[in-house]
């Protein structure tokens, strides 16, 4: 039986698929997923699935909910990606026009190919397998097409939380050349912005210098990053602090009156971004303290959670034992540095999620991004063994 749903996977309709999908240039920013929402929707109601278009977080730009309904309602499996590509960059540094979709090598060649229009294809495709086998299965799988992935917003977390669309386990089709992730790190950005008092440049000692106080806090935060580089997660490496930009000054001849800086803090699976937030906080305040000239605002700008399961959890070994044999991939646990919804459905809806796609890590929001065809035609056949182990009791 499991050779028979396997034959069922062919290489040159998965290539099309994803080809289908690169063509839709669903850029964000500005948030151009509509028409890809569309897309999806039909493909599978066109296959007999059950979909619906999502009019939330945004009216404008749809997302998608499919699912897949066996014999019994237990246990459910989510599969979720989003349909949003950052934009191309560029246009002169690729060999191939960005969203042709060309196929080459092997590959599928464009923006969004491996992040994730591969992995949009794959739960598409697992889900159209499925569907015909359907009155086999003691399960139901759900999908989820989510927006505004690229840019922070609540896309997925809307999906689970307010539509509904959760379960036992979940797969977040993000690249990770079919490795199992089961710990991400996280991200948060601060804007600090140090005040001055502006004077003329010829009486510099009767004027506050906005720029030397955020010299003075870099500095505090060089030996803070050292301090945390000592938190080390044995799948995401160290946690850091980075001063990633800065701005300040008005003009030549003028004391600055204020100069921000942003840091860019990476959070590992152990830390709360507010227990984060108070430590820098407490740097600032201790250099208040010494200079009473020392004024400052923070602003926490944008976050994305860290988030971990345990590297022995059900799903991650069934999902590891697949790729292994299918894919030949390692079995050795593993976590991403980069962030990915699986955030939401491991904190935000408690669900047992690993982060598991096809596409190399290296290719996303590059000139010339591709994915290897095989990849995602592996990644499709895990994802199918995976299913018939949870729904089918093998
Ligand atoms: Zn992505």
């Amino acid at each position: 039986m499991e050779n028979e749903i396997l034959a069922r996977v062919n290489a040159q309709e998965v290539a099309t698929l994803i080809q289908e999908l690169v063509q839709i240039p669903t850029r964000n920013p500005p948030g151009l997923e509509k028409v890809g929402a569309e897309f999806i929707c039909q493909r599978l109601q066109q296959w007999g699935i059950q979909a619906a278009l999502v009019p939330e977080p945004y009216e404008d730009r749809p997302q998608v909910w499919g699912r897949v309904d066996g014999g019994a309602k237990e246990p459910t499996l989510v599969l979720n990606g989003h349909m949003d590509v950052v934009p191309e960059g560029d246009v002169t540094q690729w060999t191939y026009p960005p969203f042709e979709g060309r196929i080459a090598n092997g590959r599928v060649y464009g923006r969004g190919s491996s992040d994730m229009k591969g992995g949009l294809a794959a739960m598409m495709t697992t889900a159209r397998i499925l569907n015909e086998i359907r009155e086999r299965l003691r399960g139901t799988l759900i999908l989820q097409f989510a927006v505004g992935e690229e840019t922070a917003e609540p896309g997925t977390k809307r999906l689970l939380l307010s539509q509904g669309l959760r379960g036992d386990y979940g797969i977040v089709l993000e690249p990770t050349a079919l490795r199992v992730a089961t710990a991400e790190k996280g991200l948060a950005w601060f804007r600090v912005t140090l005040q001055g008092r502006p004077v003329h440049g010829s009486v510099a000692e009767q004027g506050i210098n906005a720029i030397d106080k955020a010299m003075r806090f870099i500095s505090e935060i060089k030996s803070y990053n050292q301090r945390i580089s000592q938190r080390a997660h044995p799948l995401v490496g160290c946690a850091k602090c980075s001063v990633t930009m800065i701005q300040g000054g008005t003009k030549e001849n003028v004391i600055p009156e204020s100069c921000w800086v942003i840091l860019d803090r990476r959070i590992n699976p152990e830390e709360q971004v507010d227990t984060v937030e108070d430590e820098i906080r407490s740097i600032l305040g201790g250099l208040a303290s010494e200079d009473h000239d020392f004024r400052y605002n923070l602003e926490r700008t944008t976050v994305y959670d860290s988030a971990e399961i345990p590297t022995d959890a059900f799903l991650a070994r069934v999902v590891r034992k697949h790729a292994a044999r299918i894919g030949g991939i390692s079995q050795e646990p593993y976590g991403t540095l980069f962030s990915t919804d699986v955030r939401n459905l491991i904190n935000d809806a408690g669900m047992e999620a690993i982060t598991f796609g096809p596409g190399e890590p290296n290719q996303p929001h590059t000139f010339n991004e591709s994915i290897a065809i095989d990849d995602v035609v592996t990644c499709i056949k895990v994802l199918l063994l995976t299913a018939q182990e949870l729904f089918m009791g093998r």
